[in-house]
C-alpha cells in the first residue's frame, strides 16, 4: 500500500532537506561538534559562532534582536519558563494570571500548577469563532495581574487572535504579555518591532526544523522570567544546559528559509486548503470549526455530522490526519477546544483537523477530498454514528 498523504503538518513537520544539511555538519569529529561554552579553543569558538548566527536568523524572522532570543527545548518549555518564571519574578502570592480556555496544554497545565500553589487564574472563554478579544483581556486585568498569556494561532482549529490589539491593551495597562506563537511563526509574518509582545514561545518542528528545540523571545527592558532550569547559567542565566548546536543551527536554517519563503508558501497552502474545502461542498452536514476569516493558511478543522471522527480518521487510509491535538488523542473526552466553541459532544467527536504544508503537492487537495467524500458517504450509508 502506498504511504498516505501527510495532512498533519500542525502536529509536526518533516525537516527541510536544507535544514538537515546544516545539522549534519555539527555532529562528527571532523565537523562543528564543539561545546559552544568552551572558550579556550577553536572547537568551542566555532560552535558558539554557529549558535549566534542561528540566533540572528531567528531574531530576524520575528523582528527581534538576537539578544532577545533564549534557546529552549521547544515551545512546551518556553511556555513553562514564561508563565511560571514571570509569576516567580512578580513575587506576590497570590499573583493573578489571565489566559484562555483554549490554550495549548503547556499553557493550561502551567497555569493550573500555579493555581495549585495559591495563585489566581482568569480563564477567558473564546467567542463562538474561537477568538479572544482585546476587550475581554482589558476587562479581566486587575491591580494584581502579573501576566497575560494568549496564543496567537490555535493548534486545533487554526484561528488567529488579534495579538496587536491585545498587546496594545497590555501595554496601556502595564501588564506583561506572553504569546504562544508555536503555530504562527514560520507560517504567517510576525513582526515584534511593530507589536509589543513581552514573551513569545516558538517551536522549530512546527516550521520544518528539528524536534526538541525552540526558543523564548524575551523583550529587552521587560522583567525577566525566573529560570526554571538551573545550572551553568547559560542563555543569559535564563536557561542552563549545554547548547545543542546541531538543533540550534537547524532551527536557524528553518528560520532563514521561512523568512524568504513564508509569504509565497502561505498563498500556496491557502489555495490548497480552499480547493480541498471547495471540493467537500458536495457533502451535506459539513461545518468549519472556528473563524473562517482569522485563520492559518493551511489548516482547517471540520465537523462532519452523523460521523464519528475517530472512525473516519481510521477509515481514511489514504490520508494521515488527526482530531486536532496530538497530546490528547488518546483520551475519550471530546476536544476541550471544540467544547469551548460550543460544539455539542457529537459534533466535537465528529471533527477532524486537516493541515497542509510545504511538501504537499498540487494534486493532494483533490486526492484528499476524494478520500474524505468516499469514506464519509460509506460511513453515513452504513448508518455509522
Ligand atoms: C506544538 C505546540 C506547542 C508545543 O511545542 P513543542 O515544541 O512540541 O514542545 C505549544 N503550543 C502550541 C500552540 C503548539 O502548537
Amino acid at each position: 500500500m502506498p504511504e498516505p498523504i501527510y495532512l498533519d503538518y500542525a502536529a509536526t513537520t518533516p525537516v527541510d532537506p536544507r535544514v538537515l544539511e546544516k545539522m549534519r555538519a555539527c555532529l562528527l569529529a571532523e565537523g562543528n561538534f564543539g561545546n559552544p561554552a568552551s572558550s579556550t579553543h577553536i572547537f568551542g569558538w566555532r560552535a558558539s559562532e554557529s549558535v549566534e548566527e542561528a540566533r540572528v536568523e531567528l531574531a530576524e524572522l520575528i523582528g527581534a534582536d538576537a539578544r532577545e532570543i533564549v534557546w529552549t527545548s521547544g515551545a512546551t518549555e518556553s511556555d513553562n519558563l514564561a508563565i511560571k518564571g514571570m509569576v516567580e519574578a512578580n513575587g506576590k502570592l497570590p499573583a493573578h494570571i489571565i489566559t484562555s480556555r483554549i490554550e495549548h496544554k503547556a499553557v493550561i497545565d502551567s497555569c493550573k500548577h500555579l493555581e495549585s500553589l495559591g495563585h489566581r487564574v482568569t480563564w477567558l472563554a473564546p467567542d463562538a469563532d474561537g477568538l479572544i478579544s482585546a476587550d475581554a483581556v482589558d476587562s479581566a486585568i486587575g491591580e494584581d495581574t502579573a501576566l497575560v498569556s494568549i496564543m496567537s494561532a490555535n493548534n486545533e482549529i487554526g484561528t488567529v487572535n488579534d495579538i496587536s490589539g491585545i498587546a496594545e491593551v497590555c501595554e496601556r495597562r502595564d501588564v506583561p504579555l506572553h504569546v504562544d506563537a508555536a503555530q504562527m511563526v514560520g507560517k504567517l509574518p510576525t513582526d515584534l518591532a511593530a507589536v509589543k509582545v513581552d514573551l513569545m514561545s516558538i517551536s522549530a518542528h512546527k516550521f520544518y526544523g528539528p524536534k526538541g528545540i525552540g526558543a523564548l523571545y524575551v523583550r529587552r527592558g521587560t522583567t525577566k522570567p525566573h529560570p526554571q532550569i538551573h545550572g551553568g547559567g547559560h542563555e543569559f542565566g535564563l536557561r542552563s544546559g549545554t547548547l545543542a548546536t546541531h538543533q540550534i543551527v537547524g532551527m536557524g536554517e528553518a528560520a532563514r528559509i521561512a523568512r524568504i519563503e513564508t509569504s509565497g508558501e502561505a498563498v500556496r497552502l491557502k489555495n490548497l486548503r480552499d480547493e480541498f474545502l471547495q471540493r467537500l461542498l458536495v457533502l451535506d452536514g459539513v461545518r468549519i470549526n472556528g473563524s473562517e476569516q482569522h485563520r492559518l493558511p493551511g489548516l482547517v478543522n471540520i465537523a462532519f455530522e452523523q460521523v464519528d471522527g475517530e472512525t473516519l480518521i481510521n477509515a481514511m487510509t489514504g490520508i494521515a490526519v488527526s482530531n486536532g491535538s496530538a497530546c490528547t488523542s488518546a483520551s475519550v473526552e471530546p476536544s476541550y477546544v471544540l467544547s469551548e466553541l460550543g460544539l455539542a459532544d457529537e459534533l466535537a467527536f465528529g471533527s477532524v483537523r486537516f493541515s497542509f504544508g510545504r511538501f504537499n503537492q498540487a494534486g493532494d487537495a483533490a486526492l484528499a477530498a476524494e478520500e474524505v467524500i468516499r469514506v464519509v458517504r460509506t460511513l453515513r450509508g452504513a448508518g455509522n454514528l
